[in-house]
């Protein structure tokens, strides 16, 4: 026992300091946003990171208790690391429209650069930034680290340029998911549209499972950035159109995939207000759209289906939830691995079904499920998803993240999607 004792008392010791480190590390991050901007560069073999600038903005945005995302989900995510204990100080999840095209045939005879932005609480004290790449097989590598001192002068203040906005859902006070819808491609004179439009969609959102129940914990702001032409630019229809975040058609080759790759202009504007996530609504009256998660949701305003599209695309943007759709004319190959659990928490390969929705399934519910009208309202593991028709099951027959004809998101979608909604508010 006397050997022992000096052992006990060292664990009771360090345990106790470990509590103060704690308090300590709570202070390590201040009430203000660190926003790096990024160059993501490579081929489909080869990747490479740059930091591009570090500026910082007054007030903190996301969610101020929850400095360690519990959500696993991306292709990449970003750390600040304690300079002595190595401790996590802070963590998220993300993907890229980098990623993507890296999946793409062209990344295999070309090299390309994307722009990214993360954003981050002020560190107090210098911290070490990592930011790390999730490998084919499910585990990460890091594609850089460097230490940030937020006293380097070269840490710029960014000032937004002021637009006129509106609240259109929870009010101005309280902690809520703010989700920011920024006007592109709307000219002054069409302010009012993109009010309508946004109000619409928003309604639309707030009408749909699991929104309409935990309207209380979100909120929904509308800023109309002006543009100095009308609509994107439609690249198989040869219109080229000068807008304030240059959003276009035909991303990676695919007529219908609305998105943009200028990145930091999206976050410049968004910086005036508070943003969890932020939707790029696009003047146009054809079907598209594009959601990346943590980065940016993407739709046109203007076609029958815009609504269903912007929730869709919120599903990935905000939720981290795959496509579970299959056979439809996409850009990617192999996007998931078949000898591993995929990220997307709505998608499974049945190698580990137990970190997945098996919980939630009845027991007399058969894995794989028959895709059968018997099962229509059932939870359980039917084939087909994540763009593949075999080797990859989704939780139900039908679902927002498989069609727009859906009634909503399937029960598994719902329940991520809450648990995201609550992340942010609580
Ligand atoms: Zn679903």
């Amino acid at each position: 026992m006397r050997i022992v004792l000096p052992y006990l008392l060292f664990v009771l010791s360090t345990i106790w300091s470990g509590g103060e480190l704690l308090a300590q590390e709570a202070s390590f991050l201040r009430n203000e946003t660190l926003r790096i901007d990024l160059v993501l560069s490579g081929n489909y073999s080869r990747q490479s990171a740059y930091i591009h600038r570090l500026q910082r903005y007054s007030g903190r945005f996301g969610s101020a208790r929850q400095d360690c995302s519990p959500f696993d989900y991306g292709e990449y995510r970003y750390f600040l690391l304690h300079p002595v204990s190595g401790d996590t100080l802070f963590q998220r999840g993300f993907s890229t429209l980098f990623e993507e095209w890296r999946t793409t045939d062209e990344a295999r005879e070309k090299q390309r650069a994307f722009q990214q932005t993360i954003e981050m609480p002020m560190p107090a004290e210098p911290v070490e930034l990592r930011i790390e790449s999730r490998r084919r097989n499910g585990t990460f590598f890091a594609l850089l680290s460097e230490s940030i001192d937020p006293e380097d002068p070269a840490v710029g203040h960014f000032i937004p340029e002021q637009h006129p906005y509106r609240t259109l859902h929870g009010g101005e006070q309280g902690e809520r998911l703010d989700l920011l819808i920024l006007a592109e491609g709307y000219r002054s004179e069409e302010q009012a549209l993109f009010y309508q439009q946004a109000t619409a969609l928003s309604q639309e959102l707030l009408q749909l499972e699991p929104f309409k129940s935990q309207q209380a914990h979100i909120r929904i702001r509308a800023l109309a950035v002006p543009s100095r032409q009308s609509g994107p630019d439609d690249p198989r229809a040869g219109h080229w159109s000068a807008t304030p975040m240059g959003s276009s058609f035909n991303t990676l080759g695919i007529d219908r995939y609305l998105e943009t790759e200028e990145t930091w202009l999206v976050y410049d504007h968004a910086a005036q207000l508070p943003h969890d996530h932020i939707i790029v609504l696009v003047n146009s009256d054809k079907y598209g759209g594009g959601g990346i998660y943590n980065h940016f949701s993407v739709v046109s305003g203007g076609h029958r289906y815009s609504g269903r599209v912007m929730i869709h695309e919120l599903g990935h943007g905000l939720g981290g939830l795959g496509d579970e759709y299959y056979g439809a004319d996409v850009a990617y190959n192999e996007f998931i691995n078949l000898e591993i659990e995929p990220w997307q928490p709505n998608l499974t390969t049945l190698v580990d079904f137990d970190q997945k929705w098996k919980q939630m399934l009845e027991p007399s519910t058969p894995v794989p499920t028959p895709v059968r009208p018997m099962y229509q309202n059932t939870i359980g593991a039917f084939e087909g998803g994540g763009y593949v028709a075999k080797g990859v099951y989704r939780p139900a027959l039908n679902c927002r993240m498989r069609t727009n004809e859906a009634k909503g998101f399937c029960a598994v979608c719902r329940h991520i999607l809450t648990r995201k909604i609550l992340f942010y508010a609580q």
